[in-house]
């Protein structure tokens, strides 16, 4: 062992450049699912949102929460999920090519493990793929607001999906005219539409699909001693309610 680790080769290694995350800042970890448009007509996901689909993500985020303590909060919605680690994590000296990896991977692996307790009845029919990345986010502010910027984001594109494959699968209208039709429409005139012409009152969607996921952990007596556990919610982070009724997430 000790001739390869002083062999001629081992010069190599000095090629390989520090990746350290800077101090003191929050680390976000968004893995996304490569091609899931594609992924999800193979797998014949329901449309707009299929929810064996969204709780597989939570299971999977939920596993990866498990494992790594340091991850305060995660928040997912359609193919994506986002982890903030604490600020003064050392999870692995905050190395970032082992936590994006490490997260990454074990993430898509319990995707695929979990697989058939969420489709019972649909075979996976090819390993599917995540990408990832960390952002570091100095202030609470520009914590809230990536959060913020997510469930807009989720919001949108739901509002959006909804009013889409209400046209097509009620309205017998092709995608490409119901595209038509949505172009250029505002957020109210796609709730009018819902409302006046599929009778669809948007607000009374499942609000799993209006405001995604956000896991948290939470303290519960047990038997007399303190239990912690990964809990689901599915409300709005963009006020300042949520962050005052958890105040524990921006204390620490
Ligand atoms: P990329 O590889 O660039 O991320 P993508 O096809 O994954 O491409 P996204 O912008 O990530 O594009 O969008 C994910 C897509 O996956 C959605 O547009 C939707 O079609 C599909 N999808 C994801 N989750 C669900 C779900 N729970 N139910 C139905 N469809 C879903
Ligand atoms: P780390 O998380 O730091 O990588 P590790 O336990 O994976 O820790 P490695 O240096 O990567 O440590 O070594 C991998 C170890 O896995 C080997 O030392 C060996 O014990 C075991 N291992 C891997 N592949 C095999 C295999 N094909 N057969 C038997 N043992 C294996
Ligand atoms: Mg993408
Ligand atoms: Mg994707
Ligand atoms: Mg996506
Ligand atoms: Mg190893």
């Amino acid at each position: 062992i000790s001739t390869m680790a002083n062999s001629k080769f081992e010069y190599v290694r000095t090629f390989e450049t520090e990746d350290y995350l800077l101090p003191n800042c929050w680390i976000v970890v968004r893995i996304d699912g490569k091609s899931f448009h594609k992924f999800s007509k193979k797998h014949n996901f329901d449309k707009p949102n299929d929810l064996n689909a969204l709780k597989l993500m939570n299971k999977a985020a939920s596993t990866v929460m498990e494992e790594y303590k340091d991850i305060l909060l995660a928040y997912g919605q359609s193919d994506e999920f986002s982890f903030v680690l604490r600020k003064d994590s050392t999870l692995y000296n905050r190395r970032r090519s082992k936590i994006c990896t490490y997260i990454n991977s074990l993430f898509s692996s319990s995707y695929v493990y979990f697989w058939k307790d969420h489709f019972q009845d649909t075979k996976l029919k090819y390993p599917p793929s995540f990408d990832s990345r960390i952002v570091l986010y100095p202030t609470d502010k520009n914590l809230r607001d990536y959060f913020s910027w997510r469930q807009a984001d989720c919001h949108i594109n739901n509002l959006y999906n909804t009013t889409f494959w209400a046209l097509v699968l009620k309205g017998g209208l092709s995608n490409s005219e119901a595209e038509q039709r949505l172009c250029g429409t505002l957020s109210s005139d796609k709730h009018e539409i819902l409302f006046s012409e599929f009778s669809t009152n948007y607000n009374n969607e499942p609000v799993i699909f209006k405001k995604g996921t956000i896991l948290l952990r939470k303290k519960f007596k047990y038997k007399n001693s303190n239990k912690i556990v990964v809990i689901p919610l599915h409300e709005d982070l963009i006020q300042d309610d949520f962050w005052v009724r958890h105040n524990e997430i921006l204390e620490i």
